[in-house]
């Protein structure tokens, strides 16, 4: 493992003056349990040959690293993608998910408890929860749930209590708090399995780990497939986790590490999450890290045309990263995130998810500028879920 993983987080879960554990007593009991749980257990060799044994057989990694010719031969540049759109259920999800079911059945425990937003993180928990036995229960705004419906009837099918939260703007923010609520409850029997490298310490940690197995095979398979590193790395910035997936396989490197945000409609709050970009440090959901605050430092609104994208925090690693100028952050709007859903599709045959869209976007241009030079570019998912909503939206472009 990379010198730089052992070093971070602290001992405390910070990273720099980002991360730690801001929860009530009764929570930080159980989440130093994980803690301890999580330094044995994930470091034993049966605990780490089950999960590669998972990741090859049930999720079919390695995925492949591809050379975009076609998009390429566009540009001046060279354009790469890691297929994290070919992981099991179609996006990197489930690389922490499967990694945090093993780690509840090595605890013993019976049921894994998690919020949802667009369903993503919900179905990728289910898949896990169903692999491995485990009772499944999965918190939701009731606006989210009228919208996301194709995911709410995925993750019944695979077995999930589905939740309906009813107060508040019923949405996310709610569905944390009634998640957190519900495993406070049953913290014996159930643990709670969070969807980014956000949260209170170990998740950010955890998460990252879970994911790492990203930049380790993409940094193997461009080193064979071109015998030289990556000039540029990017990926889509929402909690950040397939970010900090792929990031986390070159940080030792020289090579150029940069996290996209969604700019939205506008720079106006409320409708962007560039909270990397234009947010202050914070405390949300347990954790220090930049965030889009209202005028009263209360957590801003957020948009992006990319559900998975829209959230006013970012991990706390990336925080760190920035400062320390490790990782470069910059924007795309929804206008170039859809550009890049239809030229991927249209040209390489490819469909994105919209998240990972706003990454290639940022690629597209970096090729346009930068002739001869490399971007890989961290295809978070697939975009089957948003072709429905493009369509009726935007129509097909010719
Ligand atoms: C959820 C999701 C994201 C955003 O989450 P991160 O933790 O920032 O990676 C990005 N892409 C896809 C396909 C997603 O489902």
């Amino acid at each position: 493992m990379a010198e730089y993983l052992k070093k971070h987080p602290d001992q405390k879960g910070f990273f720099g003056e980002y991360g730690g554990s801001f929860i009530p007593p009764e929570l930080q009991a159980e989440m130093d349990k994980i803690t301890d749980a999580y330094y044995s257990i994930s470091k034993s060799h049966d605990f780490i040959s089950e999960l590669r044994s998972i990741r090859k057989h049930f999720q079919g990694r390695p995925t492949p690293t591809y050379f975009c010719k076609n998009l390429s031969s566009r540009t001046n540049g060279r354009i790469y993608l890691k297929r994290e759109d070919l992981n099991h259920t179609g996006a990197h999800k489930l690389n922490h998910c499967m990694g945090e079911g093993l780690l509840a059945k090595y605890l013993g425990k019976k049921k894994v408890i998690a919020e949802t937003g667009a369903g993503q993180h919900g179905v990728a928990l289910a898949t896990a929860a169903a692999y491995f036995g485990l009772e499944c229960e999965i918190h939701m705004g009731e606006v989210d749930i009228a919208k996301e419906h194709p995911n709410v009837v995925r993750m019944k099918l695979l077995g999930a209590k589905v939740v309906p939260v009813t107060h508040g703007l019923k949405t996310l923010k709610e569905a944390v708090d009634s998640a957190f609520e519900a495993y406070l409850k049953d913290p014996v029997t159930a643990i709670y399995c969070i969807g980014s490298v956000v949260g209170p310490h170990p998740f950010p940690m955890m998460v990252r780990d879970f994911q790492h197995v990203v930049g380790v095979e993409a940094r193997e398979q461009f080193l064979e497939m071109t015998g030289e590193l990556p000039d540029t790395v990017t990926a889509c910035v929402g909690g950040g986790s397939n970010a900090m997936g792929i990031f986390s396989g070159f940080i030792e490197d020289d090579v150029r590490l940069v996290g996209v945000e969604p700019s939205g409609r506008s720079l106006k709050m409320g409708d962007h999450a560039a909270s990397m970009s234009y947010g202050k440090p914070g405390v949300l959901h347990g954790f220090r890290s930049y965030l889009l605050q209202d005028e009263k430092g209360d957590p801003a609104p957020v948009y992006s045309i990319a559900s998975g994208l829209d959230y006013p925090g970012s991990g706390p690693e990336h925080c760190m990263l920035k400062d320390t100028g490790r990782i470069e952050y910059t924007t795309a709007s929804d206008a170039d995130c859809l550009d890049a859903f239809y030229s991927l599709s249209r040209i390489e045959g490819i469909i994105p998810a919209l998240e990972s869209a706003h990454a290639v976007s940022y690629a597209m241009k970096y090729a346009a500028e930068n002739p001869r030079k490399s971007v890989l570019v961290n295809l978070s998912g697939r975009g089957d879920k948003d072709i429905d909503f493009v369509v009726d939206t935007y129509g097909v472009r010719e």
